[in-house]
Protein backbone atom coordinates (compact mmCIF):
# COMPACT_ATOMS: atom_id res chain seq x y z
CA UNK A 1 0.00 0.00 0.00
CA UNK A 2 1.34 3.46 -1.03
CA UNK A 3 2.03 6.11 1.69
CA UNK A 4 -0.24 8.57 2.74
CA UNK A 5 -0.03 12.08 0.94
CA UNK A 6 1.47 14.39 3.94
CA UNK A 7 1.81 17.95 1.53
CA UNK A 8 -0.70 18.99 -0.58
CA UNK A 9 -0.24 22.11 -2.56
CA UNK A 10 -2.93 24.10 -3.55
CA UNK A 11 -2.10 27.01 -6.00
CA UNK A 12 -4.84 29.81 -6.29
CA UNK A 13 -6.54 31.73 -3.41
CA UNK A 14 -9.86 32.65 -5.03
CA UNK A 15 -13.12 31.54 -4.56
CA UNK A 16 -11.87 27.81 -5.33
CA UNK A 17 -8.60 27.74 -3.63
CA UNK A 18 -9.88 28.68 -0.07
CA UNK A 19 -12.68 26.89 -0.46
CA UNK A 20 -10.51 23.94 -0.98
CA UNK A 21 -8.52 24.91 1.73
CA UNK A 22 -11.19 25.40 4.27
CA UNK A 23 -12.62 21.97 3.31
CA UNK A 24 -9.22 19.95 3.05
CA UNK A 25 -8.06 21.28 6.23
CA UNK A 26 -10.98 20.56 8.03
CA UNK A 27 -11.12 16.73 6.71
CA UNK A 28 -7.16 16.34 7.19
CA UNK A 29 -7.27 18.48 10.36
CA UNK A 30 -5.87 15.62 13.14
CA UNK A 31 -3.18 13.95 11.11
CA UNK A 32 0.19 15.14 9.67
CA UNK A 33 -0.22 16.36 6.49
CA UNK A 34 0.78 20.15 5.18
CA UNK A 35 -1.35 22.28 3.15
CA UNK A 36 0.34 24.90 1.40
CA UNK A 37 -1.76 27.92 -0.70
CA UNK A 38 -0.18 29.81 -3.25
CA UNK A 39 -1.37 32.81 -4.83
CA UNK A 40 -0.10 35.86 -6.61
CA UNK A 41 -1.80 39.02 -5.44
CA UNK A 42 0.30 40.46 -8.73
CA UNK A 43 -2.49 37.84 -10.84
CA UNK A 44 -5.45 38.59 -8.53
CA UNK A 45 -8.64 36.75 -8.92
CA UNK A 46 -11.45 36.83 -11.43
CA UNK A 47 -13.42 39.04 -8.72
CA UNK A 48 -17.34 37.78 -9.89
CA UNK A 49 -19.52 35.60 -8.91
CA UNK A 50 -22.47 36.61 -6.17
CA UNK A 51 -25.07 34.28 -6.42
CA UNK A 52 -25.15 30.43 -4.89
CA UNK A 53 -27.75 27.94 -4.99
CA UNK A 54 -29.10 26.08 -2.62
CA UNK A 55 -26.10 23.62 -2.29
CA UNK A 56 -23.92 25.98 -0.70
CA UNK A 57 -25.94 25.25 2.88
CA UNK A 58 -23.85 21.74 2.54
CA UNK A 59 -20.32 23.10 1.98
CA UNK A 60 -20.84 25.73 4.46
CA UNK A 61 -21.96 22.65 7.19
CA UNK A 62 -19.07 20.82 5.88
CA UNK A 63 -16.40 23.62 6.55
CA UNK A 64 -18.41 24.93 9.73
CA UNK A 65 -19.62 28.35 9.19
CA UNK A 66 -21.58 30.01 11.16
CA UNK A 67 -24.77 31.47 8.90
CA UNK A 68 -24.89 34.58 10.62
CA UNK A 69 -21.23 35.40 10.70
CA UNK A 70 -20.37 34.23 7.54
CA UNK A 71 -23.44 36.68 5.96
CA UNK A 72 -22.19 39.61 8.03
CA UNK A 73 -18.70 39.01 6.82
CA UNK A 74 -20.30 38.66 3.08
CA UNK A 75 -22.50 41.84 2.93
CA UNK A 76 -24.98 38.70 1.58
CA UNK A 77 -28.65 38.52 1.17
CA UNK A 78 -31.31 35.92 0.91
CA UNK A 79 -32.15 34.43 -2.46
CA UNK A 80 -35.18 32.83 -3.09
CA UNK A 81 -34.30 31.83 -6.75
CA UNK A 82 -33.94 33.86 -10.10
CA UNK A 83 -36.50 35.82 -12.15
CA UNK A 84 -35.82 35.70 -15.61
CA UNK A 85 -36.82 38.40 -17.89
CA UNK A 86 -37.29 38.67 -21.64
CA UNK A 87 -36.21 35.38 -22.27
CA UNK A 88 -39.56 35.23 -24.29
CA UNK A 89 -39.44 38.78 -25.90
CA UNK A 90 -39.62 41.64 -23.99
CA UNK A 91 -42.27 42.41 -21.22
CA UNK A 92 -42.10 38.87 -20.63
CA UNK A 93 -41.04 37.21 -16.93
CA UNK A 94 -40.81 33.96 -15.09
CA UNK A 95 -39.22 32.72 -11.49
CA UNK A 96 -36.94 29.83 -11.42
CA UNK A 97 -37.88 28.98 -7.70
CA UNK A 98 -36.00 27.35 -5.18
CA UNK A 99 -37.70 24.77 -3.12
CA UNK A 100 -40.46 22.54 -4.93
CA UNK A 101 -43.89 23.15 -6.25
CA UNK A 102 -47.11 22.00 -4.77
CA UNK A 103 -47.34 20.98 -1.19
CA UNK A 104 -44.90 18.75 0.82
CA UNK A 105 -43.89 15.49 -0.35
CA UNK A 106 -45.45 15.95 -3.83
CA UNK A 107 -41.90 17.48 -5.94
CA UNK A 108 -42.17 14.70 -8.49
CA UNK A 109 -45.74 14.06 -8.87
CA UNK A 110 -46.90 17.87 -8.58
CA UNK A 111 -46.04 19.09 -12.22
CA UNK A 112 -48.09 16.48 -13.50
CA UNK A 113 -51.39 17.46 -11.77
CA UNK A 114 -50.65 20.91 -13.32
CA UNK A 115 -49.86 19.53 -16.50
CA UNK A 116 -53.40 17.93 -16.70
CA UNK A 117 -55.32 20.72 -15.58
CA UNK A 118 -53.18 23.06 -17.81
CA UNK A 119 -54.10 20.34 -20.71
CA UNK A 120 -57.97 20.87 -20.17
CA UNK A 121 -58.09 24.33 -20.02
CA UNK A 122 -57.66 24.90 -15.84
CA UNK A 123 -55.34 25.94 -13.52
CA UNK A 124 -53.68 29.33 -12.64
CA UNK A 125 -50.65 30.11 -13.19
CA UNK A 126 -47.43 28.19 -11.94
CA UNK A 127 -46.32 30.70 -9.58
CA UNK A 128 -49.08 30.07 -7.73
CA UNK A 129 -48.38 26.88 -6.99
CA UNK A 130 -44.66 27.64 -5.37
CA UNK A 131 -44.55 29.32 -1.83
CA UNK A 132 -41.41 30.44 -2.45
CA UNK A 133 -41.73 32.23 -5.45
CA UNK A 134 -45.13 33.70 -3.53
CA UNK A 135 -42.95 34.98 -0.69
CA UNK A 136 -40.47 35.88 -3.00
CA UNK A 137 -42.87 38.15 -4.71
CA UNK A 138 -43.99 39.39 -1.68
CA UNK A 139 -40.44 40.33 -0.07
CA UNK A 140 -41.01 37.82 2.61
CA UNK A 141 -38.21 35.25 3.51
CA UNK A 142 -38.80 32.46 5.92
CA UNK A 143 -36.32 28.97 5.96
CA UNK A 144 -37.79 25.63 4.96
CA UNK A 145 -39.07 23.37 8.09
CA UNK A 146 -37.96 19.78 8.61
CA UNK A 147 -41.92 18.98 9.10
CA UNK A 148 -42.56 16.91 6.01
CA UNK A 149 -46.08 17.88 6.88
CA UNK A 150 -45.68 21.72 6.85
CA UNK A 151 -45.76 23.84 3.40
CA UNK A 152 -42.90 25.82 5.14
CA UNK A 153 -40.84 22.26 3.97
CA UNK A 154 -41.34 23.44 0.15
CA UNK A 155 -39.65 26.54 0.86
CA UNK A 156 -35.38 26.81 -0.39
CA UNK A 157 -32.86 29.11 -0.33
CA UNK A 158 -29.54 30.46 -0.91
CA UNK A 159 -27.61 33.78 -0.50
CA UNK A 160 -26.07 36.72 -3.16
CA UNK A 161 -22.69 36.90 -1.07
CA UNK A 162 -19.69 39.32 -2.07
CA UNK A 163 -17.49 36.32 -3.47
CA UNK A 164 -13.82 37.77 -2.30
CA UNK A 165 -15.23 38.32 0.73
CA UNK A 166 -16.24 34.64 1.30
CA UNK A 167 -12.96 33.95 0.02
CA UNK A 168 -11.49 35.79 3.04
CA UNK A 169 -13.96 34.59 5.62
CA UNK A 170 -12.33 30.85 4.68
CA UNK A 171 -9.20 32.12 4.41
CA UNK A 172 -9.29 32.81 8.59
CA UNK A 173 -10.83 29.87 8.92
CA UNK A 174 -8.77 27.58 6.93
CA UNK A 175 -5.61 29.17 8.71
CA UNK A 176 -6.32 29.23 11.72
CA UNK A 177 -6.73 25.08 11.25
CA UNK A 178 -2.69 25.13 9.92
CA UNK A 179 -2.77 25.93 6.24
CA UNK A 180 0.15 27.91 5.44
CA UNK A 181 -0.46 30.81 2.56
CA UNK A 182 2.25 31.31 0.27
CA UNK A 183 2.88 34.60 -1.42
CA UNK A 184 4.34 34.35 -4.72
CA UNK A 185 3.80 33.94 -8.88
CA UNK A 186 4.53 30.25 -10.34
CA UNK A 187 6.52 30.13 -12.93
CA UNK A 188 7.72 26.89 -12.88
CA UNK A 189 6.05 23.64 -12.37
CA UNK A 190 8.68 20.72 -12.23
CA UNK A 191 7.59 16.64 -13.36
CA UNK A 192 8.90 13.58 -12.06
CA UNK A 193 10.61 12.15 -15.42
CA UNK A 194 9.05 8.72 -15.04
CA UNK A 195 5.98 8.94 -13.52
CA UNK A 196 5.00 12.61 -15.51
CA UNK A 197 3.71 13.85 -11.84
CA UNK A 198 4.56 17.35 -10.33
CA UNK A 199 6.98 17.48 -8.05
CA UNK A 200 7.48 21.15 -7.18
CA UNK A 201 6.60 24.37 -8.18
CA UNK A 202 8.79 27.42 -8.30
CA UNK A 203 7.76 30.77 -7.82
CA UNK A 204 8.70 34.21 -9.02
CA UNK A 205 11.13 34.84 -5.83
CA UNK A 206 13.26 31.91 -6.30
CA UNK A 207 11.27 29.22 -3.64
CA UNK A 208 10.59 25.76 -4.39
CA UNK A 209 7.40 24.23 -3.22
CA UNK A 210 7.39 20.63 -3.27
CA UNK A 211 3.96 18.37 -2.40
CA UNK A 212 2.65 14.86 -3.14
CA UNK A 213 -0.95 16.02 -4.54
CA UNK A 214 -1.51 19.04 -6.07
CA UNK A 215 -5.06 21.11 -6.59
CA UNK A 216 -5.21 23.79 -9.02
CA UNK A 217 -6.91 26.66 -8.48
CA UNK A 218 -5.53 29.08 -10.45
CA UNK A 219 -8.73 30.08 -12.58
CA UNK A 220 -9.62 29.61 -16.36
CA UNK A 221 -5.31 29.52 -17.23
CA UNK A 222 -5.24 26.04 -15.77
CA UNK A 223 -1.59 26.39 -14.83
CA UNK A 224 -0.97 22.86 -13.55
CA UNK A 225 -3.80 20.78 -15.30
CA UNK A 226 -3.34 22.11 -18.72
CA UNK A 227 -0.30 24.06 -19.27
CA UNK A 228 1.53 21.05 -17.15
CA UNK A 229 -0.29 18.30 -17.88
CA UNK A 230 -2.30 19.09 -21.19
CA UNK A 231 -5.40 18.04 -20.06
CA UNK A 232 -7.53 18.82 -23.06
CA UNK A 233 -10.31 21.54 -23.11
CA UNK A 234 -13.92 20.66 -24.65
CA UNK A 235 -14.72 23.72 -26.00
CA UNK A 236 -18.54 24.44 -26.19
CA UNK A 237 -19.00 27.88 -27.59
CA UNK A 238 -21.02 26.64 -30.29
CA UNK A 239 -23.86 25.71 -27.54
CA UNK A 240 -22.90 28.49 -25.40
CA UNK A 241 -21.70 31.52 -27.37
CA UNK A 242 -21.25 33.83 -24.65
CA UNK A 243 -17.52 34.00 -24.21
CA UNK A 244 -17.29 37.37 -21.89
CA UNK A 245 -18.72 39.77 -19.51
CA UNK A 246 -18.63 43.13 -18.08
CA UNK A 247 -19.22 43.55 -14.62
CA UNK A 248 -19.67 46.83 -12.55
CA UNK A 249 -20.90 47.62 -8.91
CA UNK A 250 -23.63 50.17 -8.54
CA UNK A 251 -24.65 51.23 -4.61
CA UNK A 252 -26.66 49.32 -2.55
CA UNK A 253 -30.34 48.99 -3.57
CA UNK A 254 -32.85 50.79 -0.90
CA UNK A 255 -35.33 47.74 -1.51
CA UNK A 256 -33.24 44.53 -2.74
CA UNK A 257 -34.77 42.03 -4.12
CA UNK A 258 -34.68 38.37 -2.60
CA UNK A 259 -33.85 37.03 -5.91
CA UNK A 260 -31.48 37.55 -8.83
CA UNK A 261 -32.39 39.07 -11.82
CA UNK A 262 -31.74 38.06 -15.14
CA UNK A 263 -32.63 40.13 -18.41
CA UNK A 264 -32.13 39.14 -21.68
CA UNK A 265 -30.34 41.33 -23.85
CA UNK A 266 -29.37 42.10 -27.82
CA UNK A 267 -26.29 39.44 -27.17
CA UNK A 268 -26.79 37.84 -24.36
CA UNK A 269 -28.31 38.75 -20.86
CA UNK A 270 -27.45 41.02 -18.05
CA UNK A 271 -27.03 40.50 -14.17
CA UNK A 272 -28.40 42.29 -10.88
CA UNK A 273 -27.55 40.83 -7.69
CA UNK A 274 -28.40 42.73 -4.77
CA UNK A 275 -26.14 42.47 -1.30
CA UNK A 276 -26.13 44.37 1.60
CA UNK A 277 -23.21 46.74 0.72
CA UNK A 278 -23.49 47.22 -2.83
CA UNK A 279 -25.11 45.82 -6.16
CA UNK A 280 -23.54 43.56 -8.56
CA UNK A 281 -24.22 43.90 -12.08
CA UNK A 282 -22.92 42.75 -15.14
CA UNK A 283 -23.49 42.02 -19.24
CA UNK A 284 -22.62 38.56 -20.62
CA UNK A 285 -22.52 38.81 -24.06
CA UNK A 286 -21.06 36.85 -26.90
CA UNK A 287 -18.13 38.71 -28.81
CA UNK A 288 -18.95 37.01 -31.83
CA UNK A 289 -22.63 39.13 -32.01
CA UNK A 290 -21.44 41.99 -30.30
CA UNK A 291 -18.10 44.01 -30.05
CA UNK A 292 -17.15 44.46 -26.39
CA UNK A 293 -16.83 48.46 -26.61
CA UNK A 294 -20.79 48.35 -27.96
CA UNK A 295 -21.53 46.03 -25.20
CA UNK A 296 -20.10 47.78 -22.29
CA UNK A 297 -22.16 50.45 -23.56
CA UNK A 298 -24.90 48.25 -23.51
CA UNK A 299 -24.33 47.54 -20.21
CA UNK A 300 -24.17 51.28 -18.78
CA UNK A 301 -27.47 52.88 -21.01
CA UNK A 302 -29.01 49.97 -19.12
CA UNK A 303 -27.97 50.49 -15.40
CA UNK A 304 -29.16 54.42 -15.68
CA UNK A 305 -27.23 54.98 -12.49
CA UNK A 306 -23.58 55.73 -11.12
CA UNK A 307 -20.87 52.91 -11.28
CA UNK A 308 -19.41 52.56 -8.42
CA UNK A 309 -16.08 51.47 -10.27
CA UNK A 310 -14.91 51.20 -13.67
CA UNK A 311 -16.52 48.25 -15.80
CA UNK A 312 -14.40 45.25 -15.96
CA UNK A 313 -13.94 42.82 -18.72
CA UNK A 314 -13.66 39.46 -18.49
CA UNK A 315 -13.23 36.85 -21.27
CA UNK A 316 -13.94 33.17 -20.97
CA UNK A 317 -14.39 30.03 -22.98
CA UNK A 318 -17.29 27.92 -22.04
CA UNK A 319 -16.35 24.44 -21.76
CA UNK A 320 -15.11 22.18 -19.39
CA UNK A 321 -11.18 20.11 -19.02
CA UNK A 322 -11.34 17.09 -20.72
CA UNK A 323 -9.29 15.74 -17.61
CA UNK A 324 -9.76 17.46 -14.36
CA UNK A 325 -7.67 15.41 -12.75
CA UNK A 326 -4.13 13.97 -14.62
CA UNK A 327 -1.72 12.47 -12.60
CA UNK A 328 -1.79 14.16 -8.80
CA UNK A 329 -3.02 17.10 -10.20
CA UNK A 330 -7.27 17.73 -9.27
CA UNK A 331 -8.34 20.63 -10.65
CA UNK A 332 -11.06 22.51 -8.70
CA UNK A 333 -13.15 25.74 -9.56
CA UNK A 334 -12.08 27.48 -13.26
CA UNK A 335 -9.49 25.69 -14.30
CA UNK A 336 -11.95 22.70 -14.36
CA UNK A 337 -13.98 24.56 -16.77
CA UNK A 338 -16.03 27.37 -17.07
CA UNK A 339 -19.75 27.51 -17.54
CA UNK A 340 -21.41 30.99 -17.77
CA UNK A 341 -23.20 32.32 -14.32
CA UNK A 342 -26.92 32.21 -15.60
CA UNK A 343 -27.87 29.76 -13.44
CA UNK A 344 -25.41 30.70 -10.63
CA UNK A 345 -23.12 27.15 -10.54
CA UNK A 346 -19.68 27.39 -10.36
CA UNK A 347 -19.53 27.28 -6.80
CA UNK A 348 -22.03 24.47 -6.86
CA UNK A 349 -19.10 23.00 -9.30
CA UNK A 350 -16.42 24.00 -7.18
CA UNK A 351 -17.81 22.46 -3.66
CA UNK A 352 -19.42 19.61 -5.82
CA UNK A 353 -15.37 18.94 -7.07
CA UNK A 354 -14.52 19.12 -3.52
CA UNK A 355 -17.17 16.53 -2.27
CA UNK A 356 -15.64 14.44 -4.98
CA UNK A 357 -12.34 14.74 -4.01
CA UNK A 358 -12.72 13.95 -0.38
CA UNK A 359 -14.15 11.04 -1.35
CA UNK A 360 -11.32 9.32 -3.43
CA UNK A 361 -8.95 11.27 -1.67
CA UNK A 362 -5.35 9.15 -2.91
CA UNK A 363 -2.87 7.79 -1.32
CA UNK A 364 1.05 9.77 -2.97
CA UNK A 365 0.86 7.48 -5.57
CA UNK A 366 -2.44 9.25 -7.25
CA UNK A 367 -4.10 5.57 -8.21
CA UNK A 368 -5.32 6.63 -11.85
CA UNK A 369 -8.44 4.48 -10.92
CA UNK A 370 -9.54 7.02 -8.38
CA UNK A 371 -8.87 9.57 -11.17
CA UNK A 372 -10.70 8.15 -13.44
CA UNK A 373 -14.05 7.84 -11.62
CA UNK A 374 -13.82 11.70 -10.68
CA UNK A 375 -13.28 12.20 -14.30
CA UNK A 376 -16.72 10.42 -15.08
CA UNK A 377 -18.48 12.05 -12.46
CA UNK A 378 -16.87 15.25 -13.18
CA UNK A 379 -17.77 15.20 -16.98
CA UNK A 380 -21.35 14.19 -16.25
CA UNK A 381 -22.44 16.68 -13.99
CA UNK A 382 -20.87 19.36 -16.13
CA UNK A 383 -22.76 18.17 -19.00
CA UNK A 384 -26.01 18.09 -17.10
CA UNK A 385 -25.45 21.84 -15.98
CA UNK A 386 -24.37 23.19 -19.59
CA UNK A 387 -27.89 20.89 -21.07
CA UNK A 388 -30.29 23.27 -18.20
CA UNK A 389 -28.34 26.57 -19.29
CA UNK A 390 -28.51 25.81 -22.73
CA UNK A 391 -32.12 25.53 -22.30
CA UNK A 392 -32.82 28.53 -21.61
CA UNK A 393 -30.87 29.75 -24.60
CA UNK A 394 -32.61 27.90 -27.44
CA UNK A 395 -36.53 27.54 -26.16
CA UNK A 396 -36.87 31.20 -26.76
CA UNK A 397 -39.65 32.96 -28.70
CA UNK A 398 -40.26 36.44 -29.32
CA UNK A 399 -36.95 37.02 -29.43
CA UNK A 400 -35.09 37.97 -33.23
CA UNK A 401 -31.55 39.68 -32.28
CA UNK A 402 -28.68 37.50 -34.48
CA UNK A 403 -27.58 35.89 -31.53
CA UNK A 404 -31.24 34.69 -30.14
CA UNK A 405 -32.33 33.03 -33.66
CA UNK A 406 -28.72 31.74 -33.59
CA UNK A 407 -29.64 29.96 -30.06
CA UNK A 408 -32.98 28.67 -31.70
CA UNK A 409 -31.51 27.32 -34.61
CA UNK A 410 -28.83 25.67 -33.98
CA UNK A 411 -28.39 21.61 -33.04
CA UNK A 412 -28.45 20.95 -29.46
CA UNK A 413 -27.32 17.87 -27.46
CA UNK A 414 -28.76 14.76 -27.96
CA UNK A 415 -28.96 14.89 -23.92
CA UNK A 416 -31.12 17.59 -23.83
CA UNK A 417 -32.81 16.86 -27.09
CA UNK A 418 -34.34 13.60 -25.74
CA UNK A 419 -35.06 15.39 -22.37
CA UNK A 420 -37.07 18.04 -23.82
CA UNK A 421 -38.95 15.56 -26.40
CA UNK A 422 -39.97 12.89 -23.27
CA UNK A 423 -40.97 16.02 -21.34
CA UNK A 424 -43.13 17.13 -24.39
CA UNK A 425 -44.90 13.71 -24.80
CA UNK A 426 -45.16 12.35 -21.29
CA UNK A 427 -44.54 15.37 -18.83
CA UNK A 428 -41.54 12.88 -17.67
CA UNK A 429 -38.36 14.69 -17.10
CA UNK A 430 -35.89 11.30 -16.93
CA UNK A 431 -33.50 12.82 -14.02
CA UNK A 432 -30.75 10.96 -12.59
CA UNK A 433 -30.42 10.60 -8.50
CA UNK A 434 -27.15 12.64 -8.97
CA UNK A 435 -28.72 15.27 -11.21
CA UNK A 436 -28.49 18.69 -9.72
CA UNK A 437 -31.38 20.44 -10.93
CA UNK A 438 -34.61 18.43 -9.54
CA UNK A 439 -38.29 18.16 -10.84
CA UNK A 440 -39.03 21.47 -9.62
CA UNK A 441 -36.30 23.18 -11.73
CA UNK A 442 -36.85 21.61 -15.14
CA UNK A 443 -40.65 22.21 -14.49
CA UNK A 444 -39.89 25.39 -13.87
CA UNK A 445 -37.82 26.78 -16.89
CA UNK A 446 -38.95 24.44 -19.28
CA UNK A 447 -42.11 26.03 -18.63
CA UNK A 448 -41.13 29.62 -18.40
CA UNK A 449 -39.54 28.70 -21.55
CA UNK A 450 -42.70 27.87 -23.30
CA UNK A 451 -42.63 23.88 -23.98
CA UNK A 452 -45.98 22.51 -22.72
CA UNK A 453 -46.14 18.78 -21.85
CA UNK A 454 -49.09 16.71 -24.04
CA UNK A 455 -49.58 14.12 -21.27
CA UNK A 456 -49.07 13.71 -17.49
CA UNK A 457 -47.95 10.53 -15.22
CA UNK A 458 -51.55 8.43 -16.00
CA UNK A 459 -51.40 7.03 -12.37
CA UNK A 460 -52.81 10.35 -11.48
CA UNK A 461 -55.82 8.90 -13.64
CA UNK A 462 -57.11 7.49 -10.76
CA UNK A 463 -59.24 10.95 -9.66
CA UNK A 464 -61.13 12.57 -11.84
CA UNK A 465 -60.43 16.16 -13.89
CA UNK A 466 -62.77 18.16 -11.50
CA UNK A 467 -61.05 16.48 -8.51
CA UNK A 468 -58.12 17.11 -9.69
CA UNK A 469 -59.02 20.82 -9.97
CA UNK A 470 -60.64 20.93 -7.11
CA UNK A 471 -57.12 20.28 -5.61
CA UNK A 472 -55.42 22.84 -6.80
CA UNK A 473 -57.65 24.97 -5.87
CA UNK A 474 -57.41 24.07 -2.39
CA UNK A 475 -53.44 24.54 -2.64
CA UNK A 476 -53.17 27.17 -4.11
CA UNK A 477 -55.10 28.93 -1.59
CA UNK A 478 -53.53 27.36 0.80
CA UNK A 479 -49.99 28.37 -0.39
CA UNK A 480 -51.58 31.86 -0.35
CA UNK A 481 -52.50 31.57 3.13
CA UNK A 482 -49.04 30.23 4.04
CA UNK A 483 -47.52 32.78 2.38
CA UNK A 484 -49.12 35.96 4.22
CA UNK A 485 -48.61 34.10 7.68
CA UNK A 486 -44.32 34.48 6.47
CA UNK A 487 -42.63 37.44 7.95
CA UNK A 488 -41.40 40.36 5.72
CA UNK A 489 -37.74 40.45 5.27
CA UNK A 490 -35.42 42.34 7.01
P1 LIG B 1 -9.86 32.88 -9.73
O1 LIG B 1 -10.77 33.74 -8.96
O2 LIG B 1 -9.41 33.37 -11.07
O3 LIG B 1 -8.60 32.63 -8.83
C1 LIG B 1 -7.37 32.16 -9.38
C2 LIG B 1 -6.28 32.24 -8.33
O4 LIG B 1 -5.12 31.64 -8.86
C3 LIG B 1 -5.90 33.66 -7.93
O5 LIG B 1 -5.67 33.72 -6.54
C4 LIG B 1 -4.60 33.90 -8.67
O6 LIG B 1 -3.76 34.81 -8.04
C5 LIG B 1 -4.01 32.50 -8.62
N1 LIG B 1 -3.00 32.25 -9.65
C6 LIG B 1 -3.20 32.14 -10.97
N2 LIG B 1 -2.01 31.94 -11.60
C7 LIG B 1 -1.08 31.89 -10.63
C8 LIG B 1 0.34 31.72 -10.62
N3 LIG B 1 1.03 31.57 -11.76
N4 LIG B 1 0.96 31.73 -9.45
C9 LIG B 1 0.29 31.90 -8.27
N5 LIG B 1 -1.04 32.07 -8.22
C10 LIG B 1 -1.70 32.08 -9.38
N6 LIG B 1 -20.09 31.74 -9.81
C11 LIG B 1 -21.19 31.54 -9.08
O7 LIG B 1 -21.29 30.53 -8.37
N7 LIG B 1 -22.20 32.45 -9.10
C12 LIG B 1 -22.17 33.54 -9.88
O8 LIG B 1 -23.09 34.35 -9.85
C13 LIG B 1 -21.06 33.73 -10.72
N8 LIG B 1 -20.98 34.78 -11.56
C14 LIG B 1 -19.92 34.88 -12.40
C15 LIG B 1 -19.90 35.88 -13.36
C16 LIG B 1 -18.86 35.96 -14.28
C17 LIG B 1 -18.88 37.00 -15.33
C18 LIG B 1 -17.78 35.05 -14.19
C19 LIG B 1 -16.63 35.16 -15.14
C20 LIG B 1 -17.78 34.08 -13.23
C21 LIG B 1 -18.85 33.97 -12.34
N9 LIG B 1 -18.89 32.96 -11.41
C22 LIG B 1 -20.00 32.78 -10.64
C23 LIG B 1 -17.76 32.08 -11.24
C24 LIG B 1 -16.96 32.48 -10.04
O9 LIG B 1 -16.48 33.78 -10.16
C25 LIG B 1 -15.79 31.52 -9.93
O10 LIG B 1 -16.25 30.20 -9.99
C26 LIG B 1 -15.09 31.64 -8.64
O11 LIG B 1 -14.77 32.94 -8.37
C27 LIG B 1 -13.90 30.75 -8.62
O12 LIG B 1 -12.83 31.25 -9.32
P2 LIG B 1 -11.45 30.53 -9.13
O13 LIG B 1 -11.09 30.56 -7.70
O14 LIG B 1 -11.50 29.20 -9.81
O15 LIG B 1 -10.47 31.42 -10.00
Amino acid sequence: MADRVRRVVIVGGGTAGWMTAAALSKALGKTDTAITLIESEEIGTVGVGEATIPTIHWFNTLVGLDEARFMADTGATWKLGIEFRGLQGEGSAYFHPFGTFGGPGDAAMFPHRLIRAWNVGEAAPIEEYSLTTQVARAGRFAKPVPDPRSLLSTLGYAFHFDAARYAAHLRVLAESRGVVRHEGRVVQVDRDAATGNVTTLQTATGDAIGGDLFIDCSGLRGLLIERAMGAGFEDWSHWLPCDAAWAAPTRAMERRPLYTQASADTAGWRWRIPLKHRTGNGYVFSSRFEEPDAARDRLLAALGEAVLAEPRLIRFTPGRRRRAWVGNVVAIGLSAGFLEPLESTSIHLIQSGIGRLLSLFPRADASPLLAEQYNRLSAREFEEVRDFIILHYHRTQGRTEPLWRYCQQMPIPDTLASRIDQFRASGRLMLATDDLFRDASWFAVLTGQGVRAEDHNPLLDVISDADNARQLAAMRQAIRSAALQVPLAQ
